[in-house]
């Protein structure tokens, strides 16, 4: 019987893991047990993927890949905004990084109004550092 290996490619942490979601809800064991018989550990690094190919194949198995995309990086920017206070002068920063950029309360507009929302966060030039 034709059977296809499920799996994710999980790209935030470089492995390739069982897609073991049953599509009626719950876990399919089925491809769990199939995962854990090519890789006990319960995962395939992204390095070792031919590997898992090669191994499906013995087995006449096809491979069916999902890829789970890693947050932007550009996230970690924003949240990483040292708690919306401006560097420069201690100001509130404004915006959201989503819609409007986040920008010193004290910030000149035409420095922040035509960037990117999600760039990094426009300081004002109050005692810049
Ligand atoms: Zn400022």
């Amino acid at each position: 019987m034709a059977f296809t290996l499920k799996v994710i490619d999980d790209q935030s942490t470089g492995l390739i893991v069982p897609n073991d979601q049953h599509y009626l809800g719950g876990v399919d064991l089925l491809q769990r047990t199939a995962f854990a018989h090519l890789f006990p550990c319960g995962y395939c690094e992204w390095t070792m993927r031919s590997l898992l190919y090669d191994l499906a194949s013995l087995h006449d198995w096809s491979v069916d890949v999902a890829v789970r995309k890693a947050p932007p990086k550009k996230d970690d920017t924003v949240l990483s905004a040292p708690n919306g206070v401006c560097r420069n002068c201690g100001g509130a920063l404004q915006g959201d990084g989503f819609s409007t950029v986040l920008h010193c309360e004290s910030a000149d507009p035409d420095s922040y109004e035509h960037h990117e929302p999600d760039a990094n966060p426009v300081l004002c030039r109050q005692n810049p550092i």
